[in-house]
């Protein structure tokens, strides 16, 4: 298991419950785990295709989603394929054909295949060696994403009672994990409740004032880097992103309102990073696996904690740090309150109104965030300090709220428990509103008795007040305030209130206790990203697929600048190696070779020193390309004998060369052009190879400029 995991993902060491779902599925047990998003589900059944001896057949909900997990699971050399309704007829052929001749180590499938006749008798011929169930709340008609194809799946242990099944999903109440064992019909499963912590998530909660002005301020932090910001109406969604658009700032819109079509596309934009923001409703949602989004923001009031958690949980999937901000306003309640007080069923509607209540105390409450968000889940974070919040990287201090309080409930209890927080806090602020003067409340006895202090400190008191639950918020549509029992016990009786008062500034933000690794360097970030993102083009792939950020951040912090290095960094498994390592490396050592004062950290782990197995794998692939060179083969038989891109046996002629191998450079490039290829390398002072096919105006093939280049630099000319 741990020979797969590096040599085929590239990883060191398990995530959390990976290793042990792995294991149980490998004793055919069938497994239900619910883990965060990014938790590192898909590895789970992953890694069992490529040790299995059967197909995977992994039944997953969303067709964009299929043909990116296809995509990346091929690009780590796993025989890969998916069957859903966006395929024509004869491809969809070839994968049967593949399927039947046991060719597929990994199939993914879109769950109405199960309302198939024809398919099932198909699979009944293959040995099946798991059935993985993705996304598995799919199935429970108590989740918020129900999709009534998921209950054909409920078949697949009676027709299939040999192969174990094991259902995943990020999101399970109680109710929904006995709803998804039971029609899944899953047996005595194994199961996994993984922590809800994602410990490279930074929350932040700020005030929203002037939300246009806030997100430029942020979104100019966050240069160039993706992001989502979720807002709740189609209208605010269009005119956000039409405002960001104005100030210069590349982003695109994403709501159920725009037609299949444009959703697809800009989508597919922000997957590939070719626009960095996308302004969402919270339609945009499951279909996203990117990796590298380094920022949600909801720029309103969620409608619940579940809803919140998902969202921010499409951040930093690749394990780096990202951040989640809420723009909070109490603006936000009422539109959220009129929807819930549409609710015809009572209980729902309470449910409903509890829920909001919950996530107004978490962005209203100076306390861990973390905390809260783990707790919300049943969780105990334990710890008192996260270290990744705004509250816990923030100076709070404790203070006596006491006097505050009882001025602001006497206002409230003066006026008769009529008003909303504006006029309470007019009153208190001795405001001289036309209201106030129509209602004489300039004359009640607290009028202008906070006068001292400014309105945001009593906004501060307000929301302490009802997040310690003194006061409550009544009322249709024009909540109003009202003292609860506690409240009356600090006015009238001898009872005191305490509260958390935030400093700004904030200090510089880290990640938490066990997330985020570290700073790397941003330079060569940007010009790695670039690369990655040619590449990708190349493959027609999102960029994320070929390396994750996270990936990217390692090699720049350890500087791999040779195969070696680089087979040690996380992520890169053989199959990756092969195809990009070079691409890589070459940009690292340039950028090495300008920047001489760089120190190289030392790598705990050097893939080369302690990873046997993986290095022989390395030579054997160059060995067989050199016996092939040597056999008298040219490039193209070597490749298509091995079948292998022309471009990786060019890359494996490069380093047999440099490695000093007995490569006749005459049979690749003829003498008098190389000659002169020389010449101009020499004259340029640079190892770059464009400068080199521009200048020879495309009579010089860039294999044959590599070629001279690795001659050259074997000679250290
Ligand atoms: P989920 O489906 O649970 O939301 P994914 O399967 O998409 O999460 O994995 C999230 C990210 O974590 C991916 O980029 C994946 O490559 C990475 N990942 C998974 N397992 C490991 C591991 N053991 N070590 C490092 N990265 C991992
Ligand atoms: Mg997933």
């Amino acid at each position: 298991m741990i020979d797969t995991l590096k040599n085929v993902f590239g990883f060191e060491s398990f995530r959390p419950n990976q290793e042990v779902i792995i294991k149980n599925i490998l004793a055919k047990k069938d497994v239900f785990a619910v883990m965060p998003t990014g938790g590192g589900k898909s590895l789970c059944y992953q890694l069992p295709a490529k040790i299995t001896k059967g197909t995977v057949v992994v039944i997953s909900p969303l067709i964009s989603l299929m043909k990116d997990q296809v995509d990346a699971a091929r690009e780590n050399g796993i025989a890969a394929a998916f069957i859903n309704s966006s395929l024509l007829q004869g491809e969809a052929l070839s994968v049967y054909r593949d399927l039947k001749d046991h060719k597929l180590e990994l199939l993914y499938i879109a769950p109405e295949r199960f309302a198939m006749q024809g398919f099932i008798e198909t699979l009944r011929k293959v040995p099946v060696s798991l059935f993985a169930v993705d996304e598995a709340h799919c199935i429970s008609e108590w989740g918020h994403d129900f999709r009534p194809d998921y209950l054909g799946l409920s078949r697949i242990t009676e027709i299939f009672p040999d192969s174990p099944l094991a259902a995943f999903t990020a999101t399970a109440t109680p109710k929904v994990e006995k709803d998804i064992i039971n029609k899944l019909r899953l047996r005595s499963p194994f199961t996994v409740r993984a922590s809800f912590n994602r410990p490279n998530l930074f929350y932040k909660v700020r005030s929203k004032r002037g939300l246009d002005t806030q997100l430029v301020e942020f979104l100019s932090k966050h240069k160039d880097e993706p992001g989502i910001i979720y807002r709740t109406t189609r209208d605010s969604v269009t005119a956000l992103a039409d405002t960001l658009t104005h100030k210069g700032i590349k982003a695109l819109p994403y709501h159920a309102g725009l037609t299949r079509e444009e959703r697809k596309t800009n989508q597919e934009a922000f997957n590939r990073d070719e626009v960095s923001v996308i302004v969402a409703t919270i339609a945009f949602g499951m279909g996203i696996d990117k990796s590298n989004v380094r920022f949600v923001v909801h720029a309103d009031l969620p409608k619940n904690i579940e809803g919140y958690y998902q969202e921010t949980g499409r951040a930093g999937r690749d394990g780096e740090l990202a951040e989640c901000v809420l723009f909070f306003g109490r603006g936000d309640i009422p539109r959220i309150r009129y929807f819930i007080d549409q609710m015809s069923d009572d209980r729902e509607r309470a449910v409903a109104m509890d829920k909001l209540n919950k996530m107004v105390m978490y962005a209203s409450h100076n306390s861990c965030r973390r905390s809260r968000l783990l707790e919300y889940f049943g969780e105990d974070y334990g710890d008192e300090n996260c270290g990744a919040c705004d509250i816990c990287t923030g100076t709070v201090k404790r203070v006596d709220a006491t006097v505050d309080a009882q001025i602001l409930m006497s206002a409230v209890s003066r006026t008769g428990q009529r008003f909303g927080i504006r006029h309470v806090i007019d009153i208190v602020t001795g405001a001289d509103t036309k209201r106030i003067r129509e209602l004489q409340h300039n004359e009640v006895k607290t009028y202008g008795a906070g006068g001292h202090k400014d309105k945001r400190h009593w906004q501060f008191i307000v929301d302490e007040l009802l997040a310690q639950d003194a006061i409550c918020q009544d009322g249709d549509r024009y909540p109003v305030l009202k003292l609860t029992e506690k409240g009356r016990g600090i006015l009238f009786g001898n009872e005191k209130i305490s509260a958390l008062k935030r400093e700004e500034p904030e200090k510089k933000q880290g990640a938490g206790k066990g997330g985020g690794l570290g700073p790397y360097d941003e330079v060569l970030f940007d010009k790695l990203r670039t690369v990655r993102k040619k590449l990708a083009d190349v493959q027609q792939v999102p960029p994320y697929i070929v390396f994750s950020d996270r990936t990217l951040h390692e090699m720049c912090r350890h500087y791999p600048a040779d195969i070696s290095g680089m087979a040690g960094i996380s992520g890169i498994g053989d199959a990756k190696l092969e195809r990009y390592g070079d691409d890589f490396i070459r940009v690292i050592k340039t950028y090495l070779d300008d920047n001489p004062g760089i120190s190289i950290p030392e790598k705990k782990h050097s893939a080369l020193s302690c990873e046997p197995v993986r290095n022989k794998t390395k030579g054997e692939t160059f060995n067989k390309t050199y016996d092939f060179f040597k056999e008298g083969r040219s490039i193209k038989e070597i490749a298509k004998a091995r079948n292998l891109a022309i471009s990786t046996i060019a890359s494996h002629f490069e380093q047999l060369i440099m490695a000093g191998r007995d490569m006749d450079i005459d049979r690749l490039v003829d003498p008098e052009r190389r000659d002169r290829i020389g010449k101009l390398f020499l004259t340029l002072q640079s190892w770059q190879l464009n400068p080199v096919i521009e200048h020879f105006k495309g009579t010089v093939s860039y294999e044959e400029a590599k070629f001279v280049r690795a001659y050259m630099q074997r000679k250290n000319v």
